[in-house]
């Protein structure tokens, strides 16, 4: 494939059309809807059937920006039914909706390197930038190719762009906490560069990172080591942590922990403070994103009613999700399944096991398959649709001996 001889224009076309968008609003809804999910939302979030109640998180499943990532795919289909479109990497975390967009003929291109295959895009091609957005490299290479690009990135993501954009523009280095190896933070990391490239920043995850970074604010270190402690894709091309720890900005993966971003802008802040006597190098700007910290809020809620289990639903290398998981783990013995397909078995449960991060198997809680009364609580990660946790709650239903039928549901 040819190299384009000059950069062509960028072309903009409207996908959000009425007719298009009414088309998409119902095909996304026989994809996704559940009416089961629907009625016990309409009933106050909990049922009870005999003796087994289930009862639902206020706040869980899709969220706002995946809501519109999907759509923006789906009408991508709809308006450029005759072209080649291609996503890159994932549209949100979860199999199901990645699955769907693979039948509508939609090719998910390697999301951790600029394969050849980003070569052979043509200006007849669509390209998907998903929710989480995609590096400044990718959007490069999108416009080179002068292919059709449908931007779905959250709107939240692109204030944390803003945030990350501005630190590098005063020379101060951004303090990511988030996954160095997530799409989202790559997205991120590449903005922190700022627009001459020359910016830095560091991907911190852990308390542990936190506390070794703060660590070689106060006192200094070897250079070298902690630059082997960190990953080389946990930080800019150049980093030095003698040359670029003294201005710094805290910024996060839009999906983090509320409680331990804190933290670490806490904990961040003192060292700096230690070392100066003043904050005047510290900036920081909380970028945990609305729907994150809602899911995280109703969980939290649902915990002071504690129930008796709790299953968590949604693609395991979600990170919205993730943290619903460790939430719930601090409390209650919590599963992390993937769909309902988790529960088919009637000895054992699958699930993601957070420490090994690998999928188990372990028995169920034996109150489960008892006749004993039980509480059974459901909550799903920003990118879990909603037929996906029906599907956990009926087959709950079904472990304790109870059809749809009984929830009399159409
Ligand atoms: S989880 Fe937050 S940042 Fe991610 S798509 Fe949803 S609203 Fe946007």
């Amino acid at each position: 494939m040819s190299e384009p001889s000059a950069k062509p224009k960028r072309k903009r076309v409207n996908i959000r059309r009425p007719d298009v968008m009414e088309r998409v609003q119902a095909e996304v809804e026989s994809h996704y809807r559940s009416p089961i999910v629907e009625k016990i939302r309409k009933e106050g979030g909990e049922i009870t059937i005999g003796n087994t109640t289930l009862r639902l998180a206020q706040e869980f499943g899709f969220c706002y920006g995946v809501e519109r990532a999907i759509d923006l795919a789906y009408a991508s289909r709809r308006v450029f039914a005759d072209k080649r479109i291609f996503l890159i990497g994932e549209i949100i975390h979860n199999p199901e909706v990645n699955r769907q967009l693979g039948e509508m003929n939609i090719v998910s291109l390697p999301w951790t390197e600029l394969s050849s295959q980003y070569d052979e895009l043509t200006e007849e091609d669509v390209a998907i930038v998903p929710a989480f957005g995609a590096p400044t490299s990718f959007m490069d290479k999108l416009e080179e190719r002068g292919c059709i690009v449908v931007d779905t990135t959250c709107g939240d993501v692109m204030k944390v762009w803003r945030r990350v954009r501005s630190y590098a523009k005063d020379a101060i280095t951004s303090i990511i906490h988030g996954k160095a190896g997530h799409e989202e933070t790559r997205a991120t990391a590449s903005r922190a560069m700022g627009d001459d490239m020359k910016g830095h920043y560091l991907i911190i995850l852990t308390l542990a990172d936190t506390d070794y970074v703060c660590d070689y604010i106060q006192n200094g270190g070897d250079r070298n080591q902690f630059l082997e402690r960190f990953s080389e894709d946990a930080h800019s091309e150049g980093f030095d942590p003698d040359l670029h720890l003294h201005q710094v900005g805290v910024a996060n993966q839009t999906t983090m922990l509320k409680s331990e971003t804190e933290e670490i802008q806490r904990r961040i802040s003192a060292a700096l403070k230690e070392r100066d006597g003043n904050e005047d190098g510290f900036q920081v700007f909380d970028t945990i994103c609305g729907a994150t910290q809602e899911r995280q809020d109703a969980l939290f809620k649902m915990l002071d009613r504690k129930p008796d289990l709790l299953f968590v639903v949604g693609g395991y290398n979600s990170s919205n999700t993730t943290h619903l998981v460790e939430i719930g783990q601090e409390a209650l013995p919590t599963f992390f399944i993937q769909d309902a397909t988790c529960l088919a078995s009637l000895e054992t449960i699958a699930h993601y096991d957070l420490s090994t991060k690998n999928e188990t198997k372990s028995n169920y809680p034996s109150q489960l398959l008892s006749d004993d009364p039980i509480i059974i609580g459901v909550t799903a990660g920003a990118s879990c649709p909603a037929n996906l946790i029906e599907a956990t709650i009926l087959r709950s239903f079904e472990l304790r001996g109870i059809s749809r039928d009984a929830l009399q549901v159409d």
